[in-house]
């Protein structure tokens, strides 16, 4: 069985054949995973927690979706039903007993293609059932490979219902249509947060240290939202007429969201999921800004079983809608393994057929 491994230590990743194959319930076959940033991490040897299930080999790659060739003795599913595959599997503390393992709290988890558990980039994996949600509509098959990164939308917007209960926080008439909302990234994580907050009714601005391609821009003005790049001139203008009041950063870029903490207004909601991401890069104070302005700050990771659910209605529901289509840039074979390492210019999403 071809997979792709990553050797703890040593530079790369590589197509292997192995005959590795999980000790557990149901047998899918993969159709697809996804390329992400921590796939780059890993193949550029840049990711410092990445560990192995057993020896120095890990198989890569946890976002994915694939179909179901056995299903062993689980009575929920039966050959043939398309299944997407948490990441975060539970260690053993209070919130991972009870299936928030997003919110552990000692970190004694493990994560498929990234730390203690073999991942997807192969053609074949076994799983718990308990692990596996069931994907009903047939016709997400390709799209349905972003399930995983809009879990974690999902979960910002739980996060984001939360903070924004803290005050009475909508528009005098009810809606979030007078309420501006910064997203730090154009990437395929970025483009899914707009998506999902675009059904809320916000002023989105999507912003970015460097022009967008014209494809971006057609699927930011699709979505009735700007474009604002944060290197240009009048930037600081642009973010002085349309302060933010709320600031989601798929980046991690401290520069950009210091700017933004010093515009936002009152009662502003800063919801952080970039992994690079730092407050205070140079020690400069923004605390002051932040307690003036009551701001609420939260950290956002991964989500829960419940934020998949979510994760493919709204993809399901939505496929007319929203062009997930035009987020998957490029599908390859494994063989094309410098796609793992590289990515293409003008790349929004690219994604392995297997
Ligand atoms: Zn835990």
């Amino acid at each position: 069985m071809k997979a792709i491994v990553k050797k703890i230590g040593q530079k790369g990743v590589f197509v292997k054949d192995t005959d590795f194959i999980e000790n557990l319930g149901v047998t899918i076959r993969t159709l697809y995973t996804g390329v992400c940033g921590t796939d780059r991490e890993i193949a550029n040897d840049a990711l410092p927690f990445i560990r192995a299930e057993n020896g120095n080999e890990l198989i890569i790659g946890h976002e994915a979706i694939g179909i179901v060739e056995d299903p062993g003795d689980s009575d929920q599913f039966k050959k043939g039903d398309l299944v997407v595959p948490m990441v975060r599997r539970p260690g053993k503390c209070q919130l991972c007993k009870i299936g928030h393992q997003d919110y552990c709290i000692d970190g004694d988890f493990v994560e498929a293609g990234i730390r203690g558990k073999n991942g997807f980039m192969r053609e074949k994996f076994r799983d718990d059932e308990k692990f596996l949600l069931k994907v009903k509509d047939k016709e997400i098959q390709e799209i349905g490979v972003l399930t995983e990164p809009t879990k974690n939308v999902m979960k910002i917007m739980e996060t984001f219902k939360f903070l924004s209960s803290r005050v009475p926080w909508y528009c005098g008439d009810s809606t979030f249509s007078c309420k501006n909302l910064y997203i730090y990234g154009t990437g395929s994580e970025a483009l899914l947060i707009s998506f999902v907050f675009s059904t809320l009714g916000f002023n989105i601005f999507l912003v970015n240290r460097h022009p967008v391609s014209d494809k971006i821009q057609s699927i930011i003005n699709g979505i009735g939202a700007s474009f604002l790049d944060s290197s240009s001139e009048d930037y600081e203008n642009k973010l002085s007429r349309n302060r933010p009041d709320v600031i989601i950063d798929a980046v991690g870029s401290s520069e950009i969201l210091r700017k933004s903490v010093e515009k936002i207004n009152n009662n502003g909601i800063i919801i952080l999921f970039g992994t690079s991401g730092q407050l205070m890069e140079k020690n400069e104070d923004i605390t002051g800004y932040i307690v003036d302005k009551n701001i609420s700050i939260a950290g956002s990771v991964d989500g829960s079983k419940e934020n998949y659910r979510e994760a493919i209605e709204f993809i399901s529901s939505n496929k007319n809608r929203f062009p997930f289509k035009d987020l998957i840039t490029g599908i390859g074979s494994p063989e094309n393994i410098d796609k793992i390492a590289k990515k293409d210019k003008d790349e929004i999403k690219y994604i392995i057929k297997w």
